[in-house]
């Protein structure tokens, strides 16, 4: 059984066919630049030099159409036609209170996420393009939707309400939803099997740490608490955003720059985090440039950011009465071993203990706790894009 999943944007469309029997990336690739002049689809068959096809693509549809002729090429496909799709996973952003779980998509099932949309203006709408044109073009496909927000919907109310108006919540749905949800719920089950525990019998702190990042207290399996909010501006430091600050500060800002309220959430989206606070760069490894030539600024930003990191795995020590794991996972919790040391180094009051040899890795697997470690500690890349499959192939099954 093969299945597509997609994850579109506003203007790039980007799948991977994945066959579940041996659960493998037959290939995957980006339509980039839709709509825009330059469009290009970027395919690479499993194994396979990645193919370049400067094509004009006009809106989303052509590049679906795009992406099944390339899976199906006579050179460089990996399937003979498109009856060989079994189905399509699509990632959704924004799934409200509405999907606590992946749905097979129907008439109602697109209503429900465009009424979603007033949440994520800048996710849903194009994630719904995505979805409408591969309804198009695979009339007789079953399509499922998968949420960023689903795994989330387990936390408790004393978790996601905020202490505004209890009417705002009702009226406007102002509340934490939590992101992050699929890729938090692949490495808390993938921490399970590695350390051969039952996940109902564990206490797992996630920490999805790439240019958005967000950290999830997992308990007997579920999500209770997770550090993104009503938006994926709240939290940890980022790249370019500024995770929690006083809410005060915009009205301030509003005020003494005379801007508006758009441009202020500019300013907190695009132009803070590391980036901002480091006048350097966005990107963790341009920051470690930059400190290793003597930049006190990028030097501060990261400090902020570990310990900001180290601050919500503590809040989740208290929040589940106790951590058995911490997981690190995205671009730089697989990556950078040093914010990983870091990070752990103000956690040693928990039993945190990190055996510096094994923490020496980037992109695999491993345990990196010491042998006296009474918490693990493990590096586990993320793989959404399976955990979308496998979504989809378990609501088929039903
Ligand atoms: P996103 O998917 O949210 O755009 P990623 O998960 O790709 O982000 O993470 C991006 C961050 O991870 C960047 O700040 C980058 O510095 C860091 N990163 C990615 N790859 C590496 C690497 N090989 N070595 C060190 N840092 C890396």
């Amino acid at each position: 059984m093969n299945i597509l999943v997609i994850n579109c944007g506003s203007s790039s469309l980007k799948y991977q066919l994945i066959n579940m029997v041996e659960e493998k990336v037959y290939a995957k690739g980006i339509c980039d630049r839709i709509g825009i002049k330059g469009s290009v689809l970027k395919h690479t068959p499993a194994g396979k030099d990645t193919v370049m096809k400067e094509v004009a693509m006009e809106n989303h549809k052509d590049a679906v159409r795009e992406v099944l002729s390339a899976l199906t090429h006579e050179e460089y496909g990996v399937i003979r036609s498109m009856d060989e799709i079994a189905a399509v996973g699509h990632r959704v952003v924004h799934g409200g209170e509405k999907f606590s779980a992946s749905v097979i998509i129907d008439d109602e099932v697109i209503k429900a996420i465009e009424e979603c949309s007033d949440l994520a203006p800048l996710h849903n709408p194009p994630n719904l393009i995505g979805i409408e044109a591969c309804r198009n073009l695979m009339p007789d496909t079953p399509m499922v939707a998968v949420f960023d927000t689903a795994f989330h919907q387990t936390m408790p109310s004393r978790a996601y309400l905020y202490a505004i108006p209890y009417e705002l919540y009702e009226e406007h749905k102002i509340r934490r939803y939590g992101f992050h949800g699929t890729s938090h719920k692949y490495v808390a089950h993938r921490a399970a099997e590695m350390l051969n525990k039952p996940i109902e019998e564990l206490k797992i702190v996630t920490c999805h740490l790439g240019n958005g990042a967000s950290i999830c207290a997992v308990k007997n399996g579920q999500s209770i608490d997770t550090s993104m909010g009503f938006t994926p501006l709240a939290g940890l430091v980022m790249g370019t955003r500024c995770g929690d600050i006083d809410p005060a500060i915009v009205g301030f800002l509003m005020d003494k720059e005379n801007i508006s309220s758009e441009e202020v959430d500019v300013i907190l989206n695009k132009k803070s985090g590391i980036l901002g606070l480091s006048g350097v760069s966005s990107d963790f490894r341009d920051i470690e440039a930059a400190i290793s030539n003597g930049n006190k600024r990028a030097e501060i930003a990261m400090e902020v950011f570990v310990y900001t990191v180290a601050k919500y795995i503590g809040a989740y020590a208290a929040a589940m009465n106790g951590i058995d794991v911490i997981v690190f996972t995205a671009g730089l919790g697989e990556n950078n071993s040093e914010v990983r040391r870091d990070v752990c180094k103000y956690l040693d009051f928990l039993g945190v203990k990190v055996d510096e040899e094994k923490n020496r890795c980037r992109g695999i697997e491993r345990d990196f706790s010491a042998e006296d470690a009474k918490v693990r500690t493990l590096v586990i890349p993320t793989n959404e894009e399976l955990m979308i499959a496998r979504e989809t192939r378990n609501l088929l099954k039903k």
